[in-house]
């Protein structure tokens, strides 16, 4: 039998502790939560595609004496290592004393983020209005409306017909050009657009991007067309054929904001899920000598359903761990490699849905995740029943509460909206198919996948130290 001494200690014990986290937070601990805020907008300003955010990792794991795997040898407990696949996908990993086949302590998270990318055969003039455009077709699930009339850059990577890789970026220095995609005036949109659904308001093809506007001199039959060639001509050698082998997105140039009063949260675009990234990059970081092995891993591709080469499906994985338990002293074999990853655990790091106060209707406020209680565990993802969802067990439920709690980390459990609401999938359950124990854990936003998301900075500390602790145990 089990007793309690009071009514008080009632209250204490029975009820789940569900309150803001900022309460009860210190003039020295809000320091550090808003200290760390810093860093995390200065990364999210400087990388803003995968490749960028990749290149971010690289030049911080290299000043913190991670050492290319590849040319490591005779690793020790302690000793960091980094691998990156394909300048999209990273992986970082800490030596632990104990085996690597008796698995790894792994926190995952995504590079990519939803955008507009631009066609393959983007430049067009429209010569009834005098103007040279891009087509797009944007990447992930965007609500297409909110991608209209923002500032907008473009950033990505040309392959010249002389296989020269030309990295382009304007649109984010001061004094640059940006671009756009134009709506309608309120004026004449009332029969056009006030007709349509609000997902349909803007269409996929009605997404052109403003480009030029000044004829190229000479006969040319698009001459609009023509001066955009030029410049690119005159800037990075590029025809228009090159563009066929490029990768170019248009991501919004908006810099990363404190949004409040209090200054308590984070405005910014990309932060599913460079809030995981960064987050988890500073964990790695952070950490020592661990018991067991720990592996940040950065994939790409998450936002389409983590397929191809720098999705979270292919290979990769496999390959590091047994490069990586090789390089250890194990013997690197197909099944030490099976072993070393059914005995991971993992935090499948991503965002969660904060519960929005002008929406509340599509939550369930009791296992609704709210801004500022710290990080959020989901047990399980997916729509219609859980379907196509990792569902957490129950142990390891226990062992991540257990964690967390032991390292004073405010959480809190929610899924993603009301039963039949809609849903979502992350990378969790394409990793537990290797016969891991995996998680959904991350910060919640507000505006997901917008082109300026919101997040709440304690939540974003808290998910770092969320990611040590989980890493070191
Ligand atoms: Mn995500
Ligand atoms: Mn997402």
């Amino acid at each position: 039998m089990f007793s309690l001494a009071s009514k008080k200690s009632a209250k204490n014990k029975l009820l789940l502790k569900t309150e803001s986290a900022w309460k009860g937070v210190g003039d020295a601990e809000r320091k550090k939560i808003f200290d760390f805020a810093e860093g995390y907008k200065l990364f999210l300003d400087k990388g803003k595609t995968e490749r960028e955010v990749i290149t971010l990792i690289k030049r911080k794991a290299e000043e913190l004496g991670f050492v290319p795997l590849e040319k490591a040898r005779n690793l020790k407990p302690g000793d960091r290592v980094y691998a990156i696949n394909k300048e999209k996908v990273a992986a970082l990993a800490v030596v632990g004393s104990e085996p690597v086949e008796s698995g790894v302590n792994m926190v995952t998270s995504h590079t990519d983020c939803p955008r507009v990318d631009l066609k393959q055969r983007p430049v067009y003039e429209d010569s009834e209005t005098d103007l040279a455009l891009f087509k797009t077709h944007y990447y992930g699930g965007v609500k297409k409306y909110q991608w209209v009339v923002v500032p907008l850059a473009v950033h990505g990577r040309v392959m010249r017909a002389d296989g020269e890789p030309i990295d382009v970026s304007i649109g984010e220095a001061d004094g640059d050009p940006v671009f756009m995609i134009p709506d309608l005036l309120p004026h004449l949109a009332k029969r056009l657009q006030g007709e349509r659904k609000l997902f349909e308001g803007i269409k996929g093809e009605e997404m052109n991007v403003l480009i030029g506007g000044i004829p190229l001199k000479g006969d040319s039959k698009a001459p609009f067309k023509m001066m955009v060639l030029d410049i690119l001509y005159k800037k990075y050698g590029i025809v228009e054929e090159d563009l066929i082998s490029a990768e170019l997105e248009l991501v919004p140039n908006l810099r990363p904001r404190d949004v409040g009063l209090d200054r308590s949260m984070i405005g910014a675009y990309g932060q599913d899920d460079r809030a995981c990234v960064y987050t988890s990059l500073s964990a790695i970081c952070g950490l020592k000598k661990p018991k067991r092995t720990a592996i940040a891993l950065f994939f790409d591709k998450e936002e389409i359903g983590s397929v191809g080469a720098t999705g979270a499906q292919s290979a990769f994985l496999e390959l590091f761990v047994c490069e990586l338990d090789k390089k250890t002293g194990g013997g690197g074999s197909y099944a030490s490699i099976k072993r070393a990853l059914s005995n991971t655990r993992a935090i499948s790091g991503d965002v969660d849905a904060g519960m929005d106060p002008s929406f509340k209707d599509v939550h369930e406020t009791l296992n609704a995740a709210r801004m500022g209680r710290g990080i959020v565990i989901s047990k399980f993802g997916g729509a219609g029943g859980k379907g196509g969802s990792s569902d957490a067990s129950a142990e390891f439920m226990h062992y991540v509460r257990t964690v967390f709690n032991r390292n004073k980390i405010p959480w809190q459990s929610a899924e993603l909206g009301k039963v039949d609401e809609g849903g979502g999938g992350t990378v969790a359950r394409f990793l537990a198919s290797h016969n891991m124990e995996i998680v959904d854990c991350g910060p919640a936003l507000l505006s997901m996948h917008s082109p300026f998301e919101v997040s709440s900075k304690i939540d974003i500390y808290y998910t770092y130290r969320a990611f040590l602790a989980f890493m070191g145990a």
